[in-house]
């Protein structure tokens, strides 16, 4: 990086006042500190700054940056955004880094609602004046279109933009619409921080599990999807997937049709358990996904109900919006729980994390802001011996982002993996592997997933929407 200390600064006030010249930046900070000079409030709010650079990376005197109107805040910290700032509005000047081993930019960000049968796939392309380009996915189901959208009003923000500065552009993307990110806008975040994470570990020649800090593991244990309304189908189901190698087994709790009455399925739920840990033997992990389906008093019904058959973890038990309703439900129950894949960013996790509500968290990497946003959450976990079971019922882009993850963090537990890989062969000739219940490292640059443009075109969009339940008296309730 730039030394500042080595940095001439003019502060130029917008107020026409003649040029003030500092040193450097610190000396402009440490005579206002120290009072020095007297400058009301909001007249320094709001100043241009000109850096001249002396010879420490050989930029000539021609190369002086263009004044920025910067935010002036006093903080200690605030003082490394404002350098952040000035880089990022001098464009051009970055390019001038001599040090600067990636100067390609942003050229522009293309989407793609892929119809897979069943659902949509958003899958988005970023692309570089290198010609190195990045995949991304976002993983708001049935809402593909107002994702869509979003990625385009963030273009503006993104193309001329280097697209290695993958923290920078996550705060620039998540916050600079002035109202905090929600689903359509994580969802957009996410797909692009993943695709920018891909252009990296390309113009590097790495994986992305390289940036992440390298391998953890040298393979990754993951649970299908096993269905079956009644006990009979589901065991047998459960028992096809571990014999073709799968070490878990994963179900939801049943509904009856389009029907769901808490009592009925917590009863059935029960019975299933019992049955596929008789089946299957104690070398099998069981996970049911309540799926948000069932109120705290049903949902403590089952738990402990559940408890004998040792499931390796309850998923959802509750409805997401409130999560201090954990506090309750964690004094009734002892099982395992995993729970997070709604959260769209790290703050929604702080509340289970800090106060260990949770055993398991169900990052969406599609959904929580990429990998930039899930490696944070990871690293909060880990300081509360929460392991990472990520969300994954998406694409071969989200598959192989959670790959990468999973691959590099210390604190994880299962990957979710519905089907063995192989999706849309036409759309991704090149995924991740799986081989006897696990997944294997990629060894290809970036996330290790080919794209064929023109292949997405023949898969497009198609309106869909979820399945909808309701209970015996007609009442509405969660899927
Ligand atoms: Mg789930």
């Amino acid at each position: 990086m730039i030394s500042l200390l080595n940095t001439n600064v003019i502060i130029r006030f917008l107020t026409g006042d003649q040029d003030i010249k500092y040193k450097n930046l610190y000396a402009f900070f440490h005579t206002i500190e120290t009072g020095k000079i007297r400058v009301e409030l909001k007249r320094i709010a709001f100043f241009q700054v000109v850096l001249v650079l002396k010879s420490f990376y050989k930029v000539s005197k021609d190369d002086i940056v263009e004044p920025c109107a910067v935010l002036f805040n006093r903080h200690p910290d605030q003082i490394c955004i404002l350098y952040s700032n000035i880089f990022t509005t001098h464009r051009t000047f970055n390019h001038q880094f001599t040090r600067s081993p990636f100067p390609m930019t942003i050229s522009d960000i293309k989407v793609f609602p892929i119809w897979g049968g069943g659902r949509n796939y958003l899958v988005i392309k970023v692309e570089t004046d290198e010609g190195i380009y990045g995949i991304g996915e976002s993983g708001l189901t049935w809402r593909e279109l107002a994702v869509l959208e979003t990625v385009n009003s963030l273009k503006s923000r993104l193309i001329g933009q280097n697209p290695t500065r993958k923290e920078h552009l996550w705060q620039v993307m998540f916050r600079s619409g002035f109202f905090p990110g929600a689903h359509a806008l994580s969802a957009a975040v996410s797909a692009i921080d993943i695709a920018l994470w891909d252009i990296h570990g390309k113009a590097l020649g790495v994986p992305i599990y390289e940036l992440l800090g390298g391998l953890c593991r040298d393979k990754v244990v993951c649970y299908p999807h096993c269905s079956g309304s009644t006990v009979e189908t589901l065991v047998e189901d459960a028992q096809r997937k571990v014999d073709a190698g799968w070490k878990f087994v994963r179900w939801g709790l049943s509904s009856e049709g389009d029907l769901l009455e808490p009592s009925r399925t917590v009863r059935l739920g029960v019975q299933q358990f019992e049955a596929l840990r008789e089946t299957l033997g104690d070398d099998i992990e069981l996970i049911c996904d309540v799926h948000t389906r069932l109120d705290p008093a049903d949902a403590i019904t089952f738990c402990r109900a559940v408890e004998p058959y040792r499931p390796y973890f309850i998923e959802d038990p509750l409805r997401s919006e409130n999560q201090a309703s954990y506090h309750m439900f964690r004094q009734h129950v002892a099982v395992p729980l995993g729970v997070g894949e709604h959260y769209t960013s790290k703050w929604e996790f702080r509340e289970l994390i800090e106060r260990d509500l949770i055993n398991y968290a169900r990052i969406d990497v599609c959904l929580v802001g990429g990998l930039t946003e899930a490696r944070k959450i990871a690293g909060w976990c880990e300081a509360h011996y929460i392991n990472l079971a990520p969300h994954n019922p998406l694409g071969p882009v989200s598959a192989a982002s959670c790959l990468h993850l999973d691959l590099a963090t210390p604190n994880f537990g299962v990957q979710e993996m519905p089907g063995q890989p192989g999706m849309l062969p036409d759309v991704f000739p090149m995924q991740i592997e799986w081989k006897d219940g696990y997944l294997l490292p990629p060894d290809r640059p970036g996330l290790g997933v080919e794209f064929d443009e023109e292949a997405a075109k023949k898969h497009p969009y198609q309106a869909s929407q979820g399945p909808m339940l309701h209970r015996e008296d007609g009442a509405f309730t969660n899927w």
